[in-house]
């Protein structure tokens, strides 16, 4: 795996690549025609369901298998639309949930089946589900002289769509014998039924390395996909890459002298001379506390003792071996190319169970994904608390409009609102929100010596990040052109020219363009019914991203007969001072503002022959705010 940049002070590496290769492993003991289901509960055995699920069904996963309704719903949030198992039993307060989010429970009880059957009559709707024989592991499941009653109930059900039957091994990795009597049992109560269904599946990822469930047509992978062995004989059998790596970082060095206890208790007491490095993980972490005096770590590519006992956050480690170990030097604490930190090798130092381990593991530590040893995604650690910064942009889109939806109680109202009002913020545009400040605006009518138009002098500055070495200002004669212009950010300045006119540099002048007090030199061209007038210095490029000031003017014609003029404010902008000013004989001028932001009502100041509109210079104004003059 590549050196990368660490910033944690744990975290844990998932390779998605050796995830698909032991895949690509087991798949070779299916037999013909049988495929596999790819159990993912517990968060994909602390590897990340989303991630897991998304490779397993590439690889040609037929479902995906979790533990509740909980695991199962944040699959489908996470966009999951493939069949989701719930392998435990749920219970009657998960029907809901289940069937809104479509998952496929597993049925061992009567009473349950037909609530499930009448909560899904009630809303309409059907829901898959599949039953669960109890061959003789004698955990979850229907005995065999349940099983004929629960059948019989579950194939008449009206809304209960029966899409498989199921069984689990008690020892498919250490006992042939009692696993083979399992199946033997299992295959009779298919005949006996005369049940063919969709699903059928016996084996997890150790009893298809056995040989059995051949007579089922899934096989679900576990523990052996994630790299992991459960039995010394596997290794034989298969070669398995670890998918998790569990990693951290030396936070301290020390010297102790001979005789030095170490830890809580002093269990550890120094035999020799000692150098010892404080690693910042403890059992808070799921380094377990049973690895006390046990465990052990890579350093440099040795191993080193953990002496004395694991405290809740961190754990010494004895690095003698490793003199030119330094602060900050990457710590290997499970997983990886290292046989000895294997996590079936480090749960057996203290009798532990590898899965337990491999669940519990990095309960603090961020994951990142590689595939082909590139690093393709991560995702936060588990907080109680939602921090924004913890995710991405696209991320966090999301979650604005679902949290929206859920506040307007309505899907579709979160999804406009995120889309049409605050999409223009920062949708595309990813942090870099230019907004604009102290933005003025004045027009001024005078008599233009043609008949019907006044000439309008229109000024026009703001200040604002400079994005780029130019700008454009566009004129256009029809609405639906000029609309085009809206969505081009390089655009600065649009103007609605009547109809009537040619568009050309007589009708629309731009007479003065100033950046920062320095004149823009301008060139004008005409681009599908709209004139396009680039602005640009040379020495604008030393600008780009910097605040500066922007001064346009222009002088062009309107229509007397139009009766109206409005200005409205095209981005989102702070301080917003509009004006016209116009002849004496232009009276009675009405005047409707429409703001949106932080004040609806901007102040109105009117004279014979002006009226401004303004807000106060810190107020933010919201787009499409504006004013129309009617006179
Ligand atoms: C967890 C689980 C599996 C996966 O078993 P592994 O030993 O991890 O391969 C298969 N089936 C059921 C019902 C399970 O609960």
């Amino acid at each position: 795996m590549p050196q990368r940049k660490v910033r944690e002070r744990s975290w844990v590496e998932i390779d998605l690549s050796a995830f698909r290769a032991n895949l690509q492993a087991l798949k070779r003991f299916l037999r013909p025609g049988q495929g596999f289901i790819q159990i993912v509960k517990a968060d994909a055995y602390g590897h990340g369901a989303g991630e897991i699920s998304r490779v397993a069904i590439s690889e040609g996963a037929a479902a995906l298998g979790v533990a509740n309704l909980e695991e199962g719903k944040l699959l489908r949030i996470q966009g999951c639309k493939e069949i989701i198992i719930i392998l435990s039993p749920s219970l009657p307060d998960e029907i809901p949930g289940i069937l809104e989010y479509g998952l496929q429970p597993t049925l061992a009880d009567p009473a349950f089946a037909r609530k499930l059957d009448s909560m899904a009559a009630e809303r309409g709707v059907s829901c898959q589900a599949q039953l669960k024989f109890d061959s003789g592991m004698h955990r979850s499941g229907a005995l065999e002289e349940e099983f004929g009653e629960l059948w019989n109930l579950c194939r008449k059900l009206k809304n209960v769509d029966v899409t498989g039957v199921f069984s689990h091994f008690a020892a498919g990795e250490n006992d042939l014998d009692f696993s083979q009597r399992q199946e033997r049992k299992f295959s009779s109560i298919l005949k006996k039924y005369g049940i063919d269904l969709p699903f059928t599946h016996l084996a997890n990822s150790a009893a298809l390395v056995n040989g059995l469930g051949q007579s089922a047509n899934y096989a679900r992978l576990g523990i052996l996909s994630y790299g992991v062995y459960t039995h010394p004989s596997q290794r034989e059998k298969i070669a398995l890459k670890p998918v998790m790596t569990f990693k951290s970082t030396v936070s301290q060095l020390k010297n102790l002298p001979k005789g030095a206890p170490v830890g809580y208790n002093l269990t550890w007491i120094a035999p020799r001379k000692t150098r010892c490095a404080i690693v910042p993980v403890g059992y808070a972490d799921g380094y377990d506390f049973l690895l006390s005096n046990r465990g052990a770590v890579s350093l440099h590519g040795i191993l080193c003792p953990v002496i004395g006992k694991v405290s809740m956050d961190m754990l010494c480690v004895d690095v003698s071996a490793v003199p030119e170990a330094k602060l900050g030097d990457e710590v290997i604490l499970l997983g990886g190319s290292c046989d000895e930190l294997r996590v079936e090798i480090i749960s057996a130092l203290y009798g532990g169970s590898p899965y337990e381990l491999l669940c519990q593991v990095g309960r603090r530590a961020k994951r990142f994904y590689y595939e082909s040893g590139r690093l393709v995604t991560s995702a936060p650690l588990a907080r109680r608390d939602f921090v924004s910064s913890d995710f991405s942009d696209s991320k966090l889109n999301t979650i604005i409009q679902s949290a929206i939806a859920q506040r307007v109680e309505s899907e579709e109202l979160g999804e406009l609102i995120s889309r049409e009002i605050l999409r223009q913020f920062f949708y595309n545009k990813d942090r870099e929100i230019h907004y604009r400040r102290n933005f003025v605006h004045h027009i001024r009518f005078a008599e233009s010596g043609i008949e019907g138009y006044w000439r309008a002098f229109t000024t026009l500055s703001f200040d604002k990040i400079l994005a780029g070495d130019f700008f454009i200002v566009a004129c256009a004669n029809s609405e639906n052109t000029l609309k085009t212009y809206f969505k081009r950010r390089d655009v600065e300045y649009r103007w609605l020219m009547d109809d009537n006119f040619h568009l050309d540099s007589e009708s629309f002048r731009l007479s003065s363009v100033r950046v920062n007090g320095c004149k823009l030199e301008t060139a004008v061209h005409f681009q599908g019914g709209c004139m396009e007038i680039r602005c640009s210095h040379p020495d604008l490029k030393d600008f780009v991203g910097k605040e500066v000031s922007f001064h346009i003017d222009t002088e062009t014609l309107y229509p007397k007969n139009s009766h109206q003029l409005s200005v409205f404010v095209t981005e989102l902008t702070q301080g917003v001072k509009i004006g016209f000013s116009h002849p004496a004989s232009l009276a009675g001028i009405e005047c409707v503002t429409v703001f949106s932001g932080q004040n609806k009502y901007p102040r109105l100041i009117r004279s014979a022959t002006s009226i401004t509109v303004s807000t106060k210079a810190g107020e933010w104004v919201f787009p499409q705010s504006g004013v129309v003059f009617a006179y």
